[in-house]
């Protein structure tokens, strides 16, 4: 069999991919007439591709690699670990260690009262999960009609039916059946984007009183949860208005609707506390992780569950389970992960070093003439591209075409930054310097340079 490797033409394995590899969320026509870059390997913040450019990895992956690239310790575990016991199954009254001790230090890391962990291999599994489990609990209370889950348009939740449902994304609504039945989508607390005229406190009320609305329209005694993420991503990082979540914690706790956080990209340090529950005082029953559980050094997720739901749950067999849950190489390099974010102090660097400076270095690029704001948390931030800053006016094609002639200008000048809509997204590695985000910067403004003069 001829070998594949990272040595061989560009265009070889560009013809090679297109010709067998379909893309997630790809035109893979148009990939195969341009070609996919190809990245051979990775450390620290950057990314080399087969060109032997140096790319700064402005989005850690999909906002999954905390600890950076290159990790040796991360191999050496998951080695280590295959050579120990490489697979066994946690069904069946059976267990292993790596489990065992992830799921305790998850749950030493989780707010007070979350101490049980239910693991999947991605979060789209772990927000399948969580269907099934918010609806089995009200089940087991004997309100089986209970099973209506709230949740917000623009979110984003994975891509499995059950997640993409959830997930409030009209464009994969459009694919495949979705959303399935029972769940119901209210507004995004997107004051840049939909607040109009009003003040974002009083926007973040207003959208917040949408779920009293949607409660009572459907009838308190139908609906099992509420699922949102601390601060959307894929969304376009979203950071809601202060009033928001403390009207949504008061609305879920009156009618008594379970609270699911989803901390899959918020999780493990990126708003600057382990969980983006923590950031916006939030008090879920459930919180969804993967991405920076493992720094995506191995595929794995999971639902942290409160005693209260565990305890209701765990009274009758759940049928409910994947393969790979707690994963035994997964779980190790997980731990692995958990043990450099906590002994190196990466959350206190996000705190006191890397967010604030990247919080000024894109401050200073909202001089910008086509960046109409600045939303960020932690190591979570947009810039909103605009005509217009002070009426926050939309560019007239409003199909996120600036923000993709932007994101292919980053690219072009060695930056990944992604695009959503005409919102430019940036979530770097945790570990990030003050002095690799100068340069993150500096390739940023060359590409909004480049963008605006391709404007004119
Ligand atoms: N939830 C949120 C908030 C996400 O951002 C994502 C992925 O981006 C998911 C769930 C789905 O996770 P996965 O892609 O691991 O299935």
């Amino acid at each position: 069999m001829p070998a594949i490797t990272n040595h061989m033409p560009t265009a070889e394995l560009q013809a090679l991919d297109a010709a067998h590899h379909m893309h997630p969320f790809t035109t893979n026509n148009e990939l195969a007439e341009r070609g996919a870059r190809v990245i051979t390997r990775a450390e620290g913040v950057y990314l080399t591709d087969s060109e032997g450019n140096e790319i700064l990895d402005g989005m850690a992956g999909l906002w999954c690699v905390n600890i950076g690239y290159g990790r040796t310790e991360m191999a050496d575990v998951a080695a280590r670990q295959m050579m120990e016991l490489p697979y066994y199954n946690t069904f069946f009254m059976t267990t292993h260690v790596p489990a065992i001790a992830l799921a305790q230090e998850i749950t030493k890391l989780a707010p007070e009262g979350l101490n049980h962990v239910f693991f999947a291999s991605s979060g789209s599994e772990a927000n399948d999960t969580n269907i099934r489990m918010v609806r089995t609990y009200w089940a087991e209370k004997g309100h089986p009609e209970k099973t209506h889950i709230i949740s917000r348009k623009n979110a984003y939740h994975g891509s499995s039916v059950g997640s993409g449902s959830l997930g409030g994304m009209s464009y994969m609504h459009a694919q495949g059946g979705m959303p399935i039945p029972g769940i119901h989508h209210i507004n995004q607390p997107d004051w840049w984007g939909e607040g109009g005229e009003m003040t974002p406190e009083e926007f973040g009320i207003a959208r917040a009183r949408e779920l009293e609305e949607k409660i009572l329209e459907l009838g308190e005694e139908k609906v099992a949860a509420f699922i949102a993420e601390p601060v959307q991503g894929a969304g376009g990082v979203i950071v809601p208005p202060d009033s928001y979540w403390p009207e949504i914690q008061r609305i879920c706790d009156k009618y008594n609707i379970l609270l699911i956080a989803d901390e899959v990209i918020c999780g493990f340090g990126r708003t600057g506390n382990w969980f983006g529950s923590q950031t916006m005082g939030l008090r879920p029953h459930i919180m969804t992780i993967a991405k920076g559980l493992s720094s995506g050094y191995q595929p794995i997720g999971g639902s942290i569950v409160c005693d209260e739901v565990a305890e209701v749950i765990g009274a009758a067999e759940f049928n409910h389970g994947y393969t790979y849950s707690g994963h035994p190489v997964a779980a190790a390099v997980a731990m692995e992960n958990l043990r450099i974010l906590q002994e190196e102090n990466v959350l206190d660097h996000v705190r006191t070093v890397a967010a604030p400076a990247l919080k000024t270095a894109l401050e200073s690029l909202t001089g910008h003439p086509l960046v109409g704001d600045l939303a960020i948390e932690g190591m979570m931030a947009s810039l909103p591209l605009t005509p217009h800053k002070e009426s926050r006016a939309k560019f007239a094609t409003d199909k996120g075409t600036v923000g993709y002639i932007c994101r292919e200008r980053c690219f072009a000048n060695n930056l990944v930054m992604r695009h959503v809509g005409d919102r430019m997204i940036v979530s770097p590695p945790l570990i990030i310097t003050p002095e690799e985000i100068d340069v993150l910067i500096t390739r940023a403004r060359r590409a909004l340079n480049e963008t605006h003069a391709e404007l004119k």
